[in-house]
């Protein structure tokens, strides 16, 4: 099964696909991130949907990521 987002209640991660496709990056995130959302995968970045509600809003994994590429959307705000 791929990693689907639409599992978590409070938050969605929105990450490009380029920037999603960037191995790189993705051990980036992976080691940026303190609750473990990101896993990197030699074919670049997977969201583990089950940590998403973990998500501290810490911002770490988006000034990690290429400017505008990676987004956090607070889905109780909408
Ligand atoms: S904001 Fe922090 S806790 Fe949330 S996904 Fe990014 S790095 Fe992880």
């Amino acid at each position: 099964m791929s990693a689907e987002t639409m599992d978590s209640v409070f938050i969605d991660v929105e990450l490009d696909e380029s920037a999603a496709s960037d191995p790189e990056l993705a051990k980036k995130l992976e080691e940026v991130c303190p609750v473990g959302i990101f896993k990197a995968t030699e074919s670049g970045t997977e969201i583990v949907a089950g940590q998403l509600d973990e998500c501290v809003l810490c911002n770490l994994c988006v000034d990690a990521a290429p400017e505008g590429s990676l987004r956090i959307v607070k889905k109780y705000e909408s």
